[in-house]
């Protein structure tokens, strides 16, 4: 089969690979339809992290199941699914825990398309069939009047930015938000979107990027061109969403007093200065971590099937199959490939 695959920082060509089987009667195959780029794709082309040989691109998808093990139930052979990007057996503690991005039974960073992060090649969503290792707990059904390119992010950026508002948000309803995009294309968009769409005040999004400023502006959100110095004012709740120490430390000015600060941000290579003295005088919550996709994916899939969270809004481009190689490189906010 073909797989898309990275064969060194920016060299993006499709390869011939061995098609998986099903090695369990847990699993299922899947043949992805649409892919969407995650925000961290273009680091990993790029050799931001060190690569450890040729690896399988693409780990946001909605796919079509095309066989499944015996033991998987409520799932059927033809039926769309979204798949959940990080590997979880939805039975060890951590799963049930909903802490399923470190299921107890694989290494930390086990997700498709990423093996530069892991070490393990799992398989990436832009090839023609991907094992799924435990289809119960990994994939989530596409109801059939939902578009498979509108809803290619839902598995990791869409959920990421969800989480980044929901808990905070259900704990101050109605709250004022910012989000604070430094450098991170999609996921703070998607987390405006979201935060609109569970009734946050005012939604408010600082940036340098005048293209994701008119997006935020598109969904609803208030732009506020800013060069990351100093905030105009402060909120109960703010997403830092990017990769500057600039951009987290405006994030941490503009968080209120025993306001809660949520950053989505990975910040790789060496150690990022945080104002702990700051976040300890004025009572500020940070949290962090990787979003949990197995886990939000029931909590997030009821509201885009209600129209309250529209992830097409914040597709700028999308390409056939086969242009993937070459179009995978572009500088869109959000890029999304469908299989034609
Ligand atoms: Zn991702
Ligand atoms: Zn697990």
């Amino acid at each position: 089969m073909r797989q898309l695959t990275c064969a060194g920082p920016n060299a993006i060509e499709w390869r011939d690979v061995p098609e998986p089987r099903l090695q369990g009667d847990g699993e299922a195959l899947v043949r992805p339809l649409a892919v969407a780029r995650c925000d961290i794709d273009l680091f990993l082309t790029s050799g931001l992290f060190p690569t450890r040989g040729p690896f399988a691109l693409g780990h946001e998808c909605v796919a079509e199941i095309v066989a499944l093990g015996d033991a998987v139930r409520g799932l059927e052979v033809g039926q769309r699914a979204v798949v959940a990007f990080q590997v979880s057996c939805g039975a060890c503690s951590s799963c049930v825990a909903g802490h399923t991005a470190n299921c107890d039974r694989y290494p930390v960073l086990s997700d498709f398309g990423m093996q530069p992060l892991s070490g393990t090649e799992y398989g990436g969503m832009l090839s023609d069939v991907v094992r799924v290792p435990h289809a119960t707990a990994m994939l989530a059904p596409v109801a059939p009047m939902l578009d498979s390119v509108a809803l290619a992010s839902v598995s990791d950026n869409v959920l990421d930015g969800y989480r980044a508002v929901a808990p905070h948000l259900a704990a101050l309803p109605h709250a004022d938000v910012l989000i604070v995009c430094h450098g991170l294309k999609s996921v703070p968009l998607y987390a405006a979107q979201a935060a609109i769409a569970l009734g946050a005040g005012r939604v408010d999004y600082a940036s340098d990027d005048a293209e994701a400023l008119a997006l935020a502006e598109r969904l609803g959100a208030h732009p506020v061109r800013t060069d990351f110095e100093k905030p105009e004012r402060r909120y109960p709740i703010v997403v830092d969403a990017g990769l500057t120490p600039n951009g987290l430390r405006y994030a941490v000015r503009a968080t209120l007093p025993e306001g809660t600060l949520q950053s989505v941000s990975f910040y790789a290579g060496g150690d990022t200065p945080l104002p702990l003295g700051r976040l300890y005088t004025l009572g500020i919550r940070f949290f962090t971590g990787r979003a949990h996709a197995a886990a939000l994916l029931p909590q997030v899939m009821p509201l885009i099937e209600a129209g309250r969270v529209r992830p097409a809004e914040v597709t700028t481009r999308v390409v056939d199959w086969e242009d993937a190689a070459a179009a995978y490189m572009e500088p869109a906010i959000k890029l999304v490939v469908r299989r034609t």
